[in-house]
């Protein structure tokens, strides 16, 4: 199963040319991945590993009780086709799999997205595009998570894809710590508004929870979640103040949630011995 899949890939790659990973949570047929795609073209080979069907907020999760599949799927970038594969599985699925059975060798980057809505703040730890990323992070390649910052349906991603190709450029020249990766964020705004590039950390948020209650056909109550996003946090230097902004967000991320900082002090309680 491996050689065959190996061998669906284009046999006139090169072994000195970067590899890149494109995967995302909008689904194989979103304009963000084409997007995406069309703008790593000539940086390397690409591989796209992408879920079927739209994957987002489904966060971290992945496929143990059931097959995954991956399905040779026909992408045309702007060099003509590109090796992909549509899986039916979580944006974490595409890259574990991808990393075991679909690349040719170990990818460089692996890039995520573009993502349809912004993944600022609290919101990384729902995004399943931010978690293809992480999960690459986890084995060992360089990653990022790109999201064009538009709520609802439509927009442009055009200034969003020459963002993620300087991004991109930079990454594979500089490479990142092991663990690390980048979490885009980009403005919803034509490219020669965009002021820059800025490092950003996560705001400080929430999701106000508000769900709708309905009944359906055989009279039994169901809910539909919604919310209000609520920015919680004044600071100059956080991933929504630069989007709102118009900059571009870069927060640095991984995926260790260890709390350093309160270590210290919960190591002064008196752990000793059980009872
Ligand atoms: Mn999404």
């Amino acid at each position: 199963m491996a050689s065959r899949a190996h061998g669906q890939l284009n046999p006139c790659m090169k072994p000195e040319r970067p590899l890149i990973l494109i995967c995302n949570d909008d689904g194989i047929e979103a304009a963000g991945i084409l997007s995406l795609a069309a703008a790593m073209d000539g940086l390397g080979d690409i591989v796209v590993a992408a879920p079927l069907t739209e994957q987002s907020a489904v966060g971290h999760a992945i496929t143990m009780r059931d097959p995954v599949r991956a399905r040779p799927w026909p992408f045309r970038g702007p060099s003509g086709q590109i090796p992909a594969y549509a899986i039916s599985g979580t944006p974490a699925d595409c890259v574990k799999l991808a990393m075991d059975k679909l690349v040719p060798r170990k990818p460089d980057l692996v890039v995520s997205g573009i993502n349809h809505g912004p993944n600022t703040a609290v919101n990384v730890i729902y995004s399943g595009t931010v978690s293809a990323a992480t999960e690459a992070a986890i084995l060992g390649i360089p990653a990022i998570a790109f999201s064009y910052c538009k709520w609802g349906g439509g927009g442009d991603f055009e200034a969003s894809g020459r963002v993620a190709r300087q991004i991109a450029q930079r990454t594979l020249q500089g490479g990142l710590t092991p663990g690390l990766l980048l979490n885009v964020n980009i403005p919803d705004l034509p490219y020669s508004e965009i002021k820059g590039m800025m490092i950003t950390r996560q705001a400080r948020s929430k999701w106000e929870e508000s769900f709708a209650e309905r009944t359906d056909p055989f009279n039994r109550t169901y809910y539909w979640l919604s919310g209000t996003f609520v920015n919680l946090d004044s600071g100059e230097n956080t991933d929504v103040y630069a989007v709102e902004n118009g900059w571009v967000s870069i927060t640095p991320i991984q995926h260790d949630l260890t709390a350093y900082g309160a270590m210290a002090s919960l190591e002064e309680w008196d752990w000793g011995s059980l009872d």
